[in-house]
């Protein structure tokens, strides 16, 4: 028999190059990868060198961004190996479901990460060899469908599919199979929303249960769910004994629902609330006033001689000055004050207050700050601000009749001369 000396072994790299499962070197830092094996770049279609310049996020279709990879990071670096079932980005758009181990050691100074990917698309379709009747079952659970669990009442067990587990990051053996589990993953603010809707299902007063909620994943970031169960046993006294489930993952449609409430809610040019979101924030300021006995006020703000800004300096020029108006309003406010564009250039500032005195010095901060305001780097000449003032005590008013009392106030600042605050009183009527 040949002996091998150490010294005649084959390199590092054709080592790794004979290895079937792809092999990853990343910085966590910037989450690039900084070497792999020849399995590492053909399982994805790339060519050697192309692999190393992607990183992660781009390769990773369960990382969606920089900070959900900051939590991975951390996770990784507390744990001795991090392991989860995921999906990999292959060059020609499609998905390589992968099975991956991933340990962090430190070399030089430089903490790296190692990341062993296998291959599992092969191993799904074997799996799913839909010719038998409990493999059907097998697709329908854990591929075609969301995630599916199964509550047993007696002793609070919950099955929950290997898809289920994915969505959630975790691997095929990982995720205690108790009530538990999900009473700790789901988001404290949701709770006891979902859990009420639960217990009324249970208790026949549901048809169904039905809940859209945030579940925590692995990585401790939360994901939205959509969830939907019935009772399907009971027993002799119809008491529930099994509850059944389906969860979607409806993260993304949330992040594009959240979008469109926010476009539809803010004034695109200052950024501010618009006029419509404005008035329903108000009116709920309004309706705890009156609950609290607070007082409330209401100021409009208007630019003066703006027409003038648009005529020296053109209407984009404009533009950027009530944008950066805007922002300095926004500075000024305090976190439960409610600011919104009312229109052009006005705007409203809603205030609960304990005292209506106190209004008026808001004010005055907010000519000083006009004043103050780098309107050399906007590029135009000072601009200043009238303010009419309204004030009502312990709520008495609503948000109408002080929005016109003030509306009235600033038509007085803007005949006595402009760049003032003017309070509303009878006589302005
Ligand atoms: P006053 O001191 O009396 O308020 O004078 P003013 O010129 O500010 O008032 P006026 O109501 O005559 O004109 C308001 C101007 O604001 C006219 C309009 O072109 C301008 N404006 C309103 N909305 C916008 C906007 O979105 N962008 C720009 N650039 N200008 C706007
Ligand atoms: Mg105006
Ligand atoms: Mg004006």
């Amino acid at each position: 028999m040949k002996i091998i000396e150490p010294g005649s072994l084959p390199p590092c790299e054709q080592i790794f190059a004979a290895v079937y499962d792809a092999v990853y070197l990343i910085d966590p830092e910037s989450s690039n990868i900084v070497w792999c094996n020849r399995q590492g770049y053909e399982d994805l279609g790339y060519k050697a060198d192309e692999v190393l310049q992607h990183s992660v996020l781009s390769l990773q279709k369960d990382v969606t961004g920089l900070p959900q990879w900051s939590e991975i990071k951390a996770v990784i670096l507390a744990n001795e190996v991090f392991r989860f079932i995921g999906r990999h980005a292959h060059k020609d758009g499609s998905e390589v479901a992968v099975e991956v181990n991933t340990s962090h050691f430190d070399y030089a100074g430089h903490t790296y990460f190692v990341s062993v990917a296998r291959n599992i698309n092969q191993r799904l379709a074997l799996e799913v060899d839909l010719n038998s009747r409990n493999n059907r079952i097998w697709f329908a659970l854990n591929e075609a469908a969301d995630g599916f669990w199964e509550w047993q009442l007696e002793d609070n067990s919950v099955f929950f599919s290997d898809k289920l587990k994915q969505m959630l990051g975790y691997g095929p053996d990982e995720m205690t199979p108790h009530l538990d589990t999900w009473v700790k993953n789901v988001h404290p603010d949701d709770f006891e929303r979902v859990k009420e809707i639960l217990e009324e299902h249970l208790a026949e007063k549901r048809a169904i249960y039905q809940a859209r909620y945030r579940l925590r994943n692995r990585n401790g970031h939360y994901i939205w769910v959509d969830d939907t169960g019935k009772v399907c046993q009971r027993d002799e006294e119809g008491r529930p004994t099994h509850v059944v489930g389906m969860v979607r993952d409806i993260t993304d449609h949330k992040k594009l629902e959240f979008q469109l409430e926010n476009l539809a809610a803010h004034d695109p040019l200052t950024g501010l609330m618009n006029r419509r979101e404005g008035e329903k924030q108000a009116a709920r300021l309004f309706q705890l006033a009156k609950r609290h006995g607070h007082s409330m006020g209401v100021a409009v703000l208007d630019l003066d001689f703006f027409k003038d800004i648009n005529d020296l300096y053109g209407h984009q020029k404009g533009d950027q000055v009530l944008a950066y108006v805007g922002r300095l309003l926004q500075t000024q406010m305090r976190s439960t004050d409610v600011l919104y564009r009312w229109g052009g250039e006005e705007f409203v500032w809603v205030a609960p207050l304990d005292d209506c005195d106190h209004l008026q010095p808001m004010m005055d901060k907010l000519h000083q700050a006009m004043r103050e305001a780098d309107w050399k780097a906007t590029g135009v000449a000072p601009v200043t601000l009238s303010i009419g003032l309204a004030c009502s005590h312990e709520g008495s008013d609503d948000l109408e009749t002080l929005l016109s009392q003030a509306d009235k106030a600033l038509y007085c600042a803007k005949d006595q001369g402009r760049n003032r605050t003017v309070i509303y009183d009878e006589s302005q009527e």
